[in-house]
């Protein structure tokens, strides 16, 4: 009896620690097939904050962060939105130079990587992609303020290759109300909804993550095409101002659009929410620390954070987050919103990721998870990527119809 006792335990110990190790083996056959026979489309990484000191290449497998070449092969992440990103607060000219310095940036490293990456601006090129057996690299502005309310500049952005603009980041720019700042615009201003229009008319996604309820509203109102939420979680289940209401999200699918889920644990668990809330003193030493880490360097401060917050799990002083919150958020968006209007947008390399879902390798547990949960292949694969691409096509196809006068 002890003899068996101790063997169970022996079992237990060795099966926790392979599940920590690896996550693939415990993959189905079934879950494997239908994963890397799919297009699999994140609409929202922070990668590009990496590729800023010159330190980083996506073609080396990294042992920190989420995001690499290889572990993209590992997860068939086929096309992946490098996210053009900067505080709210750097605004004018000098938001406009940093977001150009990015946008080359994500442009180089595709350069400089041939055989493994190529830069895609519409669905076709992304299939296109997929039958070289290359990943597609697309990119998204994140924050309206990197245009200093100039329509040209947004053209500029368009022309070198940005696919979506999310209309504020957690500040509110000159034309729109974010969800995280004091209103001042009451949504859009009419220089925003010009934005708006302009965005349709160029083919580039009007991403409303981050904004404002208001502002979605008057987006949803204006825009001739379907809108994007790039990284946004349900509301219902975890109350973070930058998630869709039940409301917000039915309103967005019946107008053709998809939500696509947000893996950071402070926007799936409530739990995680509260207990960061009861403890500020947390927070403020995790931002001295970052300051000692990193200085001012954003991509060490987004990848010590995680960390960081990591450790905080670790001493018991947060909850622990696991992978499986995220499939509950894609199963009540999908209950309210419908099953063609929900996707993947991680926020990996910019937010905390839960436990399982570490990095691009552990893709494959969400196709797992899904099939486990009843789902069909055919709307696995709709959530995996298929939806981002009925958006993007519909989006070109109103661009190509305002161009031609229609
Ligand atoms: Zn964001």
């Amino acid at each position: 009896m002890v003899r068996a006792l101790l063997l169970v335990a022996v079992c237990v110990s060795s099966a926790g620690l392979l599940g920590l190790a690896v996550s693939a083996d415990s993959i189905s056959e079934q879950a494997r097939k239908l994963h890397f026979s799919s297009i699999v489309v994140d609409t929202h990484d922070d990668t590009t904050q990496r590729f800023l000191d010159g330190k980083f290449d996506l073609g080396t497998r990294s042992s920190s962060g989420s995001i690499d070449i290889p572990r993209m092969r590992d997860g068939n992440l086929s096309a992946i939105f490098f996210s053009i990103w900067m505080p709210s607060k750097v605004t004018g000219s000098e938001a406009v130079n940093r977001a150009l310095v990015q946008i080359d940036a994500v442009r180089e490293q595709v350069r400089r990587h041939p055989k493994d990456l190529v830069l895609a601006t519409t669905a076709a090129e992304i299939r296109e992609a997929r039958k070289q057996g290359k990943i597609a690299a697309l990119m998204g502005v994140e924050g309206g303020h990197m245009i200093n309310s100039d329509l040209g500049v947004l053209r500029s952005y368009a022309a070198l290759g940005v696919r979506y603009m999310t209309l504020t980041h957690s500040g509110n720019d000159e034309w729109a109300d974010s969800s995280t700042d004091k209103p001042a615009h009451n949504g859009l201003t009419d220089f925003g909804k010009d934005v708006v229009r302009e965005m349709n008319r160029l083919g580039v996604m009007v991403d409303i993550s981050h904004v404002s309820d208001k502002t979605f509203y008057d987006a949803l109102e204006v825009s001739k095409a379907p809108l994007l939420a790039s990284h946004s979680s349900c509301r219902a289940i975890c109350n973070a101002a930058r998630n869709m209401t039940d409301q917000m999200m039915k309103d967005h699918a019946a107008k053709g659009g998809v939500v696509q889920i947000n893996y950071h644990v402070g926007f799936l668990s409530q739990e995680f929410r509260d207990a960061e809330n009861a403890n500020p003193e947390l927070d403020k030493a995790r931002s001295a620390e970052l300051v000692k880490r990193c200085g001012d360097n954003q991509g060490c401060q987004i990848l010590e954070g995680d960390r960081i917050t990591r450790e905080y799990v670790e001493q018991g002083k947060l909850p622990r987050v696991d992978f499986t919150k995220i499939i509950e958020h894609i199963d009540h968006a999908v209950k309210v919103a419908g099953i063609d209007h929900v996707g993947l947008g991680s926020d990996f390399d910019g937010a905390n990721m839960p436990y399982g879902m570490e990095d691009a390798t552990k893709l494959p547990k969400i196709t797992e998870a899904l099939l486990q949960k009843g789902y069909s292949e055919g709307d696995v694969k709709k959530i995996l990527g298929e939806n981002t691409l009925r958006v993007m096509t519909e989006v070109e196809r109103v661009s190509r119809e305002l161009n031609s006068g229609k």
